[in-house]
């Protein structure tokens, strides 16, 4: 495990150096420490090569990627000892044999946790960008923060505590029950609201529709690392130092993220809008637009 909660935006730096102990470590006063980093877009795509077989040696295999993963962001150890006299190994190249399988395979994954964005992050990301796009987009967006739902009494009629209170559309019965228990009839969600107020072809739950308020689940710190890289986007920048190719694959691949769900949003702004739009306005543009507040 990481030494810490390795925070989302300093693996948009491929120098920060996060430690991690293995799980297998069980005295804390002699633990190793290993100092790993987030991989860069090239050293990552160096390393799916060699774990696709066609990379510079290629017919690799899984021990062979992991292998690589650690070449490039594994960047030193503390207290690593030889097992039978004790000694201290010295963090080089070379000693990296000294590494069993089975550490050489978690400490990838420790590294690929920080170069990839997980499902689950770019669950939230992609569903941030949508209902925060649409909501800045709203008359008055500011009736969309979840204070005033509580102020304004809102809260119950949007779902904001997620209670899963369904309504008989023909009884107006209120109900925790999908049938009806007066008429047998399938019961609807009591509170839907709908991206655009319509279906949009990408439709799914928790996507384009919500059965609960949605600026609930607007995460601050997923709106603030979108926010951070929509800004460095917008400034022609990177996040450090250097070529396109040495900036961090986790920050290529969130940035990838907003500009496809971006122009998903333009897409059906423009299908919704403007009838017959030239093609040209539909064409992916390189920057991104503004975050919604
Ligand atoms: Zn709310
Ligand atoms: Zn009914």
């Amino acid at each position: 495990m990481f030494v810490g909660n390795p925070s989302l935006v300093l693996r948009f730096d491929p120098e920060h150096i996060f430690e991690y102990v293995c799980d297998e470590e069980v005295d804390p006063k002699d633990i190793t420490i290993f100092n790993v980093r987030p991989l860069t877009i090239l050293q990552y795509t160096i390393c799916r090569n060699v774990l696709m077989g066609n990379g510079e040696g290629s017919g690799t295999n899984l021990g062979t990627f992991s292998l690589e993963v650690v070449k490039f962001g594994l960047v030193g150890w503390k207290n690593f000892k030889y097992e039978d006299n004790g000694e201290d190994i010295s963090f080089c190249s070379n000693n990296l044999n000294a590494l069993s399988v089975k550490i050489v395979d978690e400490i990838s994954r420790a590294i690929l946790s920080l170069s990839e964005v997980d499902s689950k992050c770019e669950r939230s990301i992609r569903f941030t960008i949508k209902w925060s796009e649409y909501v800045g987009k709203l008359q008055n967006p500011d009736q969309w923060n979840c204070d005033i739902c509580t102020k304004k009494k809102l809260a119950g009629s949007r779902n904001c505590e997620g209670k899963d209170l369904r309504l008989c559309r023909k009884c107006k019965l209120e109900t925790l029950l999908s049938i009806c228990p007066k008429c047998d009839k399938v019961t609807s969600p009591k509170f839907i609201l709908k991206l655009n107020n319509k279906q949009t072809r990408y439709a799914n739950e928790g996507f384009d529709y919500v059965t609960r308020c949605p600026v609930r689940f607007l995460e601050p710190k997923i709106m603030s690392i979108i926010n951070m890289a929509t800004f460095i986007d917008e400034a022609g920048s990177f996040p450090v130092k250097g070529a396109a190719l040495e900036q961090s694959n986790y920050y290529y691949q969130i940035r990838q993220m907003i500009l496809t769900e971006r122009n998903l949003a333009l897409k059906d702004d423009n299908k919704q809008n403007i009838p017959n739009v030239p093609k040209e306005v539909n064409l992916e543009s390189s920057r991104m637009g503004r975050m919604g507040k």
